[in-house]
């Protein structure tokens, strides 16, 4: 094991076997379990324990904090056993809007509604007028097309939730669907199954709004409520408080901006994490705490060779070669829709 420079907080969102997984959110559950083994041969940490490391001036290299986006089901029921059996701390971010919502996160059911095994595609062009725009996409498209499937969800995103509704209204009726009606397995965990995941005290549950918008999108008034009103809600269905925050999507300037920040650390959160991937050292900024996401198809010794990187000494002068390489990674990193959520 190459010696490890740096520490780093890991972005999962599921832990299960997905038939189509267009998003790339789902590490399969036997993966995960050699993650984890990986993850225990490191420094565990939890993210407000790196925080308060990061605020001390002092991180210790190999730390490998987890984190979890967006609160689903699995993570109780997939992720919990294996880390508590581990030892590995994690923290999952709770949408808490969707909290006890036996429906699917619109992203999800976008996918159900467009996946090519979801049925024959209607023969006509997918249609959606919202907030007075008009967008046309041809007949065919489906999520196997990520392009097509990526504009869509891209063209909804930056939108109210009540405009995203009204899209996704529309392309339930262009598929013929019902309103959402989803495997039990896509749904988030209800305020029970919240108070199940953290009774251990292995996993912490940190705030992600309550509809995950994309902040950037939305003056600093409907920002300050997304975000403190999640932390709100959490605080009041666990008894705990709750210290720590992820932005939505979760890239600067495309995803989030200088007034999220702003936001985030005057309602006195300890430290907010990205998914602008990066080490976390004594400089890293509290309330931008860099994330790497984890791809989803990694086996236990493609997962060690892949956290070594990340964990890897920052060269001095590093030869060009090594430079560009390092410029490529993370600009493919920042560049692919997967798993922004
Ligand atoms: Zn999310």
């Amino acid at each position: 094991m190459t010696p490890a420079a740096a520490s780093v907080i890991l972005c999962y969102h599921r832990v299960a076997r997905l038939v189509s997984d267009p998003f790339h959110l789902a590490v399969p559950p036997e993966l995960f379990a050699e993650h984890v083994a990986v993850i225990a041969r490191h420094r565990p940490v939890a993210l407000t324990a790196l925080a308060a490391e990061v605020a001390g001036g002092d991180v210790p290299p190999g730390g490998v904090a987890v984190t979890f986006d967006d609160g689903y089901v699995d993570n109780l029921r997939a992720a919990k056993p294996l880390l508590e059996a581990a030892g590995v701390p994690a923290t999952v971010f709770v949408t808490t809007g969707a909290t006890g919502d036996p429906a699917p996160y619109w992203w999800d059911e976008l996918e159900a509604l467009l996946a090519p095994g979801g049925g024959p595609q209607p023969p006509r062009a997918l249609e959606l007028t919202v907030d007075g725009e008009t967008r046309a996409w041809p007949p065919g498209a489906t999520v196997s097309d990520r392009g097509t499937a990526f504009e869509v969800w891209a063209w909804l995103r930056t939108r109210a939730p009540q405009s995203i509704a009204a899209g996704m209204s529309q392309v339930r009726a262009w598929a013929g669907a019902e309103p959402a009606l989803v495997a039990d397995a896509l749904r988030t965990m209800t305020v029970e199954e919240l108070r199940e995941l953290v009774e251990s005290g292995t996993i912490a549950c940190g705030a992600h709004t309550r509809t995950h918008p994309l902040l950037g999108a939305h003056p600093a008034a409907v920002q300050r409520e997304e975000v403190g009103g999640s932390r709100d809600d959490l605080e009041t269905w666990l008894g705990t408080p709750v210290a720590t925050f992820a932005y939505p999507f979760g890239r600067r300037v495309i995803e989030y901006r200088g007034s999220s920040v702003r936001v985030v650390r005057s309602l006195g959160f300890a430290c907010a994490v990205t998914t602008d991937p990066g080490p976390v050292t004594a400089r890293s900024p509290l309330h931008e705490l860099p994330r790497h996401v984890v791809p989803v198809d990694l086996d236990g010794p493609a997962f060690e060779r892949w956290l070594a990187e990340r964990l890897a000494p920052p060269p001095g002068s590093p030869p060009l070669r090594r430079l560009a390489k390092r410029v490529r990674r993370d600009l493919r990193e920042r560049l692919t829709p997967a798993g922004r959520l």
